[in-house]
């Protein structure tokens, strides 16, 4: 299944990459329009980057064509860091221009592109890891950053709370849109899609044209 986030590597970086050398050596975008200081601008870069992908993680549930894709990565009855690498090749091929279009209008820099992604690719990993966390600092780390316990709450097998939790890296934006749901360690929570538990891998990909999980 990791063989599928390979369409990330062969696809993704060798576009988004030269998109933001474009817009640095041209001076476009928002962050390209003012002087920062460099650890401002990456810092920047990182932050709104990970909102544009929380304005897509809401969308691939949201627009039912788009969860149809999305059901792949939701279907996973177990919860680890496999989980998050987990995806079909449609939704990041579908997710690219909109990656495309959040580097260029952020004007973020080749340097900022490559942060963002060891970044977000580590905070990927963590909160689809089986971590339980001491409390005190999962309460305090949950504060402003997604947790595997508050992520584990977005994989929920039944019910609204798969619509919580949309953030990889802060927590702010699920706070400042109303879907933060709490959620701790010691709180059992079974994951996965109703009656999509045991998928082959023919079947993984075929998916989004047969079905879609309630
Ligand atoms: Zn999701």
């Amino acid at each position: 299944m990791a063989a599928l986030s390979l369409v990330t590597v062969i696809v993704d970086l060798p576009l988004v990459r030269p998109v933001a050398a474009l817009m640095e050596r041209r001076g476009w975008g928002l962050l390209q329009q003012a002087s920062l200081p460099c650890w401002l601008e990456l810092t920047l870069a990182v932050v709104l980057l990970d909102y544009t992908l929380y304005v897509w993680h809401v969308l691939t549930h949201r627009v039912p064509f788009l969860w149809r894709f999305h059901q792949v990565h939701h279907s996973d009855p177990t919860f680890t860091a496999s989980t998050g690498v987990r995806f079909h090749p449609g939704e990041l091929l579908l997710s690219l221009p909109v990656r495309l279009t959040a580097v260029a209008f952020v004007g973020a820099s080749a340097e900022a592109v490559v942060l963002f992604e060891i970044v977000f690719t580590v905070a990927n990993l963590v909160e689809h890891g089986d971590i339980d966390l001491p409390r005190p600092f999962e309460r305090l780390m949950g504060r402003v950053f997604i947790t595997p316990a508050l992520h584990r709450r977005h994989h929920t097998k039944l019910g609204p709370d798969r619509d919580t939790n949309f953030g990889t890296i802060l927590a702010t934006w699920d706070r400042l849109f109303g879907t933060r749901a709490d959620n701790d360690s010691a709180t059992a929570i079974e994951t996965g899609l109703p009656g999509l538990d045991q998928l082959t891998l023919p079947r993984v990909f075929v998916l989004p044209l047969q079905r879609m999980a309630a």
